[in-house]
């Protein structure tokens, strides 16, 4: 960490107790962000911790659907992003409207979107899944038919171990992961024969089936904590690997492909942070109508993730 990063870091910590505020940051954000950040965390377990602090005021590293996530699930707290143009282009592949479209083509499918959606998005569905309880989720549903959406690979994989219900897959994906193939597989195995293969369900499904594991990003972070293996092939984004070196120094983590990088989670920095703290900016607004029907959609899914 250079001199600059250690002031900036100082002066975050400091209007944190001036201003009664909570920084939090995803798995993916720079290192240096994630050192700033309070809890560290992916999107629901962030959304979660905003909702539970006491603090007034949330700053939220990570992207736009997930500080939205936090505002409608804190309505009373000022949520800031420290860069608003941090988007998620898996996010914005799909628009409220195109959920109605396809409500009218499949009526009698139960609408699940993945959390990584737009709160107008979430307004339109039946209930919200993380990469962790999707599977759990839908199978507490009692449709046979489910429309999921936006992305493809996730819903996919997740289609795969429910062959008793009918799944309609939105075409959406996630810029980064979809980007991994088997070619990558297939050279990562041999530089590294002695390594563990871990990915994020996001990858397409011919990836994840040659995978040792698949699951959520907190999911990857536990197995290389609890497994004996010394070496990792890592097939998620790369901010991850901070975590997975800071609480295991002595593992090897070797990237499963040079594309695992979200330009988007790398929008942010300390001086931003730094930024968004003293100045107040930029607040996350949802409007009330359609936060409370996005609240509902969340609300379902902590419900059945019981
Ligand atoms: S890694 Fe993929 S899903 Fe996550 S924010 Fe970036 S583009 Fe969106």
């Amino acid at each position: 960490m250079t001199e600059e990063e250690k002031l900036l870091l100082e002066e975050i910590e400091q209007l944190k107790k001036e201003n009664n505020a909570l920084v939090v940051a995803h798995y993916y954000q720079a290192g240096e962000v994630q050192e700033a950040a309070d809890v560290v965390g992916d999107s629901y377990a962030l959304a979660k911790a905003c909702q539970a602090s006491t603090k007034k005021v949330i700053v939220f590293c990570g992207v736009h659907f997930m500080a939205e996530s936090a505002k409608i699930l804190s309505p009373n707290k000022i949520v800031l992003m420290p860069n608003p143009n941090a988007g998620c282009p898996m996010a914005d592949m799909v628009t409220p409207e195109m959920v109605k479209d396809l409500r009218k083509k499949h009526p009698e499918a139960t609408v699940v979107c993945y959390i990584n959606t737009s709160a107008a998005v979430k307004a339109e569905c039946d209930v919200c899944v993380t990469s962790s309880n999707a599977e759990k989720i839908i199978n507490k549903l009692e449709a046979k038919e489910i429309l999921f959406l936006p992305d493809m690979n996730l819903g996919a994989n997740i289609a795969a171990k429910m062959p008793n219900k009918k799944f309609i897959l939105f075409e959406g994906y996630c810029v980064v992961h979809h980007q991994v193939t088997t070619g990558d597989v297939e050279s990562k195995r041999i530089q590294f024969p002695n390594s563990k293969l871990l990915v994020h369900p996001e990858c397409p499904p011919e990836v994840v089936e040659l995978a040792d594991y698949a699951g959520s990003t907190k999911g990857l972070l536990d197995f290389v904590i609890d497994s004996d293996a010394q070496e990792f092939i890592i097939g998620t984004e790369k901010g991850v690997v901070y975590n997975m070196q800071k609480a295991c120094p002595d593992k090897k983590f070797h990237m499963l492909s040079n594309c695992l990088l979200c330009v988007n989670m790398k929008k942010t920095n300390l001086t931003m942070v730094r930024d968004s703290l003293r100045d107040f900016q930029y607040e996350i607004e949802v409007d009330e109508v359609t936060r409370l029907r996005a609240e509902g959609c969340l609300k379902r899914m902590m419900e059945l993730a019981e």
